[in-house]
């Protein structure tokens, strides 16, 4: 496992539609073993292939609403319902010091396979959903940025 550089938003990796993983093997091992590893090392609470380069639909998000905090893999997600709007500052490790306000569902649920590549449905509120809606539009080629309302002052963000 490795710490992968993560790509900043005018990298045109970042605005590359992702295609489905097809192969559950070895390498997609890795991709996620070093996926996770990053997203770790980061203050993020999810980080998609295409961040560092790889455009593949694969994500791992931190679901920030267990104790301890889990680690979800998504491989080929789709959010497959949601509920609820409400409009909450949201960042990307893609983009440092930049912070805005976007409407995302206060719930949400996803259908993605496992690193095996079985099926599966998970289930967000607040941040959890949040987090599935933003990692999604990245491996379609969409950062956050093209969806914010009002831009916050970084140092806002800070004395948080
Ligand atoms: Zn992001």
């Amino acid at each position: 496992m490795a710490l992968r550089t993560i790509l900043t938003q005018e990298d045109p990796a970042l605005s590359k539609k992702c295609r489905p993983v097809t192969k559950f093997d070895d390498r997609l091992k890795q991709l996620v073993g070093d996926l996770t590893d990053t997203l770790l090392a980061s203050s993020g609470v999810g980080l998609a292939a295409p961040q560092v380069g790889v455009l593949r639909r694969v994500t791992v998000i931190l679901d920030i609403s267990k104790e301890p905090e889990e680690v979800v893999v998504l491989i080929n997600p789709e959010v497959i319902d949601q509920r609820g709007s409400d409009r909450v500052p949201e960042g990307c490790l893609s983009a440092p010091n930049v912070w805005g306000y976007v409407t995302r569902p206060t719930w949400a649920k996803i259908r993605a396979q496992d690193i095996n590549g079985n099926w599966f449905e998970r289930e967000g509120e607040g941040t959890v959903a949040q987090c599935f809606c933003h990692e999604v539009e990245h491996l379609d080629g969409h950062m956050f940025t093209e969806k914010v309302e009002e831009f916050i002052d970084p140092e806002d963000m800070k004395q948080e």
